[in-house]
């Protein structure tokens, strides 16, 4: 749960949301209880629980779009039928809920749900005559301003960092972009002072049927797995990269022939055992080769990925190493 917490923003506000509504909530349902409102203690307990089976649903299904709706949908209709029962005691309580909407459903449904429950909450008669409601209504459309622009503010500014920062907003692996160059920059220092350095090309075997099995959601949640355990499993030092739907790079500078191929056998292995959809596990094709002297960019890339679809050919949830020497059939291991 903890590492969940901390990788999924939406997922960690969702607990947060659910863990304040409880404790808000709870005392509440005990007075009525205890005072003998039998009937308003049931609802209290009904919204509590309806709370928790959605951050059980986004816990289980990591489905946070549908979630956060869900959330967004039971909260206000929730308020709008205690601020009903409870006149305005009940009706203060949209005003948090409004700004969760934001946070839990995206802008425009956020919008829409919001204009729907402060809309109910004035047209029925509880909150008293129309100063009253109309106080009400403009507050909340002020708050509701301003929460808009709070998340299109920090939106923008998520988009601004992950371009800044080159990342893969799913993964967190990095974009293609860079790459060239830090390749690049890796074969001049092997042309300059034989500094070793290895490239793989890594793409996830039967994807897509992974994805017509289990749904492009929990294909999602593999593509972060894989890219989590690529990152345990190597240096600091070396880049991933998230070069197409389901194929990624991997720069180890450093690496000479032998430490890539453990690298490069130790990472298929760990696949095959550790990353898992449905209960199923999930291979991957691994092709590697050490960087040569004399290499550019594409000559490096292009031995790389021909191993990588050596590994397919030949079966597939495979490591094809390509030692890079001439001639070429004497050096080629496969694990
Ligand atoms: P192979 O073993 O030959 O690599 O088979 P494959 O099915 O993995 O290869 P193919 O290239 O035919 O299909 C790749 C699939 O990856 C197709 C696409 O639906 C899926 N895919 C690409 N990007 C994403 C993504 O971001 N998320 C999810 N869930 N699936 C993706
Ligand atoms: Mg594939
Ligand atoms: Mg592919």
């Amino acid at each position: 749960m903890k590492p969940r917490l901390s990788a999924d923003f939406r997922f960690a506000l969702m607990v947060l949301f659910g863990g304040l509504a409880v404790l808000a909530i709870t005392p509440f349902a005990v007075y009525r209880f205890a005072s003998g409102q039998l009937v308003a203690g049931l609802v209290d307990v009904l919204i509590e629980l309806v709370i928790v089976a959605i951050v059980a649903y986004a816990w289980r299904s990591g489905n946070m779009d549908r979630a956060g709706l869900l959330a967004s949908l039971a909260t206000s209709a929730g308020c709008v039928a205690v601020g009903t029962v409870g006149g305005l005691a009940g009706a203060l309580w949209l005003y948090p809920v409004l700004v969760a909407n934001f946070l839990l459903a995206g802008r425009m449904t956020a919008i829409a749900i919001s204009a729907g429950a402060v809309l109910a909450m004035v047209s029925g008669d509880s909150l008293g005559d129309w100063p009253a409601r109309g106080s009400f209504a403009a507050s909340a459309i002020v708050l509701s301003v301003f929460a808009w622009l709070f998340s299109n503010h920090s939106e923008q500014q998520r988009l601004h960092l992950e371009r800044l920062a080159g990342r893969d907003p799913l993964t967190g692996a990095l974009n293609r972009r860079g790459m060239d160059g830090e390749l690049q920059a890796v074969i001049a220092a092997a042309g300059r002072d034989g500094a070793p350095a290895g490239l793989a090309v890594l793409d996830l075997d039967d994807f897509k049927q992974v994805n017509d099995r289990h749904g492009h959601e929990a294909g999602d949640g593999v593509l972060v797995q894989f890219a989590e355990l690529v990152r345990r499993a190597t240096r600091a030092s070396d880049r991933l990269y998230r070069t197409g739907g389901e194929e990624f790079v991997l720069l180890m500078p450093g690496a000479d022939a032998a430490t890539l191929a453990r690298i490069a056998r130790g990472l298929r292995r760990a696949v095959r055992d550790q990353v898992r959809c449905g209960g199923e596990p999930v291979t991957v094709s691994i092709g590697a080769t050490p960087v040569r002297p004399d290499d550019s960019v594409a000559s490096w890339y292009a031995r790389a990925d021909r191993a990588m679809y050596r590994a397919k050919r030949e079966g597939r949830d495979r490591a094809v190493v390509d030692a890079g020497v001439d001639p070429a059939p004497g050096g080629r291991s496969r694990g």
